[in-house]
């Protein structure tokens, strides 16, 4: 493999344009990538022209608006290429039909935000996002709207939310003598997942229909050995990323990092940081391309949050920075950041925005797969805290503190053999339990679960810190020295948002009560935690930063409910009816076979020991009963909830049926461990988690 010319093979990215557009237009096209400005429309029959040409080359017939609906996945529409002429046809892509596409819009989520008579959506070019070839496809990305204009997914309020930032961005490098032509926000998603055998996958219903596991005794030999955690890759998981990595790349997908999770089966892919809605993109593709490659593979990949109870689940690490077009990371504290006043004001505009907008950012990584994991002692608590390692920390402290900064020595490790080489001890953070922690030249906001798409999360992250710097920038725009009164807002505002710093360990039992002390919000499912963005505050910095109008924010907090309710109550009737229709049957023919042997046994001989079979009969039978109630309970609680009420149904599943289902969970799953191997309907954790070889 020549992985140098294979890499973005199937993109039509800056080369392929700079190669394909006369000169002109390539100009033009790069001036709104790099320097956002608005596409000039009298260029796009040019382009569409261009693109039409090299996907065609590249085997494509059809073309795509590629879009991102609020259903959290990727929608896409193909249309071929034809056109008629006489009695032949023509291969076509005219400029409107790049720019702007037509899509039935009323079968997606739109949480009451269009009225369904007004069931018309468009697509429009984002052209920051290079167009690609898949499977004979075009894909165009593109931002999804109303006929009114109000957003329909989760692009558009993105790019909206990177223009705010960008704004004011600029405000505050212009205080510093710094001009540039664009500030981008920088992502790099780390991805988790599970590689499970087809053909188990296959023969459970809750994974089929849920993504997760609904019953399953725990591992007998589980993760604690922590053997598999960065161990030897396996051979067929390793065919897999090997092929997996080839696609990535012909995408133009940088990814860069793969090894072992710390639950068997549990895999992970870091790419190569890129801006903001390139790195979304590219990730719905990865999330896309993780399943249709280990499908050939006979394989299944899990990216729900927590497939499996009693194992880690699957998370995703937001890395969040801010870079000018010139290179200059916002982030980088540079040599003494002590003396840094420029990072140490955008340092202390998160750490204020973090503060100040907690609850929202704790709502943008909010859903009923990544409920299982957040403050569940393998991902960060549901509290938002932001974590500074020991340099910066006692940077913050000496500010809050009035207090002369001392520098502590710088440590070097070694491991004591003179030939292996000396390297800096890291001064930022290895303690992984913080939900949001400075690592270097970044944020990294740990909180994120492994399917969301991280648009939402980068959304609030964005649209907070755009807020703060326009606050830092009213007040300093016009000061005569600059360092004096950034240096005075800073030691302000660190001291105002003191109570969000947190270096210490966040799955230690204290920091909840310590939290509470400190004011911080604690909500540790969906249905908690969405309703804060329906307060007024919320609001206004959406709509200031011009990121959502109020309909908009109320619209996507109903949408938030409104998923939430219906995968619970998805969750609740595939439970239902495995209980009923293979769990309770399967059991009884077991009893049943166990009573027959105790009387075929007794008939032959009157005393021949039989309390093995007498014991089980009569547990399984007892459990078997609690079963039916359990479930019989759920059923009658489920029926009660007016799903149409969402505010309302969402507490009623995270407090009456989530609790119902754990009630059943645990009956089945002692029944598992009683019940012959020969009679349970399901495979069990162990085929499923060490079915790859
Ligand atoms: P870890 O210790 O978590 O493995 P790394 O330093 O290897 O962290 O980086 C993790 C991720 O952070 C990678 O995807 C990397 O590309 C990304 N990253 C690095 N720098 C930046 C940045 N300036 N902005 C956004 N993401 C970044
Ligand atoms: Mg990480």
């Amino acid at each position: 493999m020549n992985l140098p010319e294979l890499f973005g093979e199937n993109v039509f990215n800056d080369s392929v344009q700079k190669d394909t557009l006369p000169n002109e237009v390539y100009k033009a096209l790069r001036a709104t990538i790099d320097a956002g400005k608005t596409i000039d429309v009298s260029i796009a029959g040019t382009v569409a022209s261009a693109m039409k040409k090299w996907a065609i080359s590249k085997g494509a017939t059809h073309y795509t608006h590629w879009f991102q609906p609020l259903t959290g996945l990727t929608a896409e529409k193909h249309d071929s290429f034809i056109e008629p002429e006489g009695d032949k046809v023509i291969m076509r892509l005219t400029g409107k039909s790049l720019i702007i596409g037509e899509s039935d819009a009323s079968s997606f989520p739109s949480g009451g935000s269009r009225a369904t008579y007004m069931a018309r959506g468009y697509t429009a070019w984002d052209p920051t996002s290079p167009a690609f070839v898949k499977e004979g496809t075009l894909y165009i990305p593109t931002v999804f709207v109303s006929y009114t204009g109000e957003t329909l997914d989760k692009k558009a309020p993105l790019l909206r939310s990177m223009t705010a930032i960008d704004k004011q961005a600029k405000r505050i490098l212009k205080l510093f003598g710094i001009d540039c032509k664009k500030v981008a926000t920088t992502v790099g998603p780390e991805q988790e997942y599970f590689l499970i055998p087809e053909e188990e996958y296959l023969k459970r219903k809750d994974l089929r229909l849920c993504g997760r596991t609904l019953f399953g005794a725990p591992l007998t030999r589980g993760q604690e050995l922590e053997d598999h955690y960065f161990g030897a890759i396996k051979k067929k998981v390793g065919d897999f990323m090997r092929d997996l990595d080839r696609e990535l790349w012909s995408y133009g997908v940088l990814s860069k990092t793969k090894h072992n999770e710390v639950a068997p089966a549990q895999h992970e892919m870091a790419p190569v940081f890129s801006t903001t809605n390139v790195a979304v993109d590219a990730n719905m593709l990865t999330m896309e391309l993780m399943k249709s490659v280990a499908k050939k593979h006979g394989l299944v990949c899990l990216l729900h949050e927590k497939p499996f109870q009693g194992i880690n689940g699957s998370g995703k690490h937001n890395n969040w920075s801010m870079s000018t077009d010139t290179g200059l990371n916002l982030l980088n504290p540079g040599e003494n950041p002590e003396s840094n006043t420029l990072f140490k004001l955008v340092l202390t505009a998160v750490v204020k925005a973090v503060d100040d907008y907690q609850g929202i950012l704790r709502a943008s990584v909010a859903s009923a797969g990544n409920d299982h994991r957040l403050g569940a002692d393998e991902a960060p608590p549901a509290i938002m805290s932001v974590y500074l390692g020991d340099q910066l920390g006692a940077i913050v402290d000496s500010i809050v503190k009035g207090q002369n900064y001392v520098r502590g020595e710088k440590t070097e490790c070694s491991i004591g053999v003179p030939e292996s080489p000396i390297f800096p001890k890291d001064a930022t953070d290895r303690n992984r339990t913080s939900p949001f922690a400075f690592t270097g030249n970044k944020f990294e906001f740990r909180s994120l679960g492994s399917q969301a798409n991280v648009s939402d999360a980068n959304i609030v992250l964005n649209t907070i810190v755009a807020d703060a710097f326009e606050q830092f920038a009213d007040e300093l725009e016009g000061k005569k020295d600059i360092e004096k009164a950034a240096n005075a807002v800073i030691a302000r505002e660190l001291k105002k948002h003191y109570r969000i710093i947190f270096n210490l360990d966040g799955y230690g039992p204290e920091w909840e009560g310590e939290a509470a002390k400190r004011g911080l919000l604690n909500n540790k499912n969906t249905a908690d935690a969405v309703p804060v963005c329906y307060e007024e505050k919320n609001i206004e910095v959406y709509v200031k930063q011009g990121v959502y109008t109020k309909e908009e924010a109320v619209a996507r907090a109903d949408i938030r409910l409104e998923n939430y309710t219906k995968i619970i109550n998805i969750e609740a009737l595939t439970m239902i009816e495995m209980a009923k229709r293979d769990v309770i049957p399967a059991v009884s023919d077991f009893v049943a076979e166990l009573c027959q042997n105790l009387a075929s046994k007794q008939a032959v001989m009157e005393n021949l020991p039989c309390n093995a079979e007498k014991e089980l009969i009569t547990k399984l039978s007892d459990l078997n009963d609690k079963t039916a109630a359990a479930v019989k309970k759920l059923e009658s609680d489920l029926g009660g909830i007016n799903k149409e009420e969402v505010r309302a149904s969402s507490q009623a599943m995270a407090h009456v049926i989530i609790p119902d289902m754990q009630e059943v969970r645990k009956l089945v799953d002692e029944m598992e461990t009683l019940t012959s191997s020969d009679y349970w309907p399901y495979p069990t954790y162990f085929d499923i988690l060490y079915g790859v070889n």
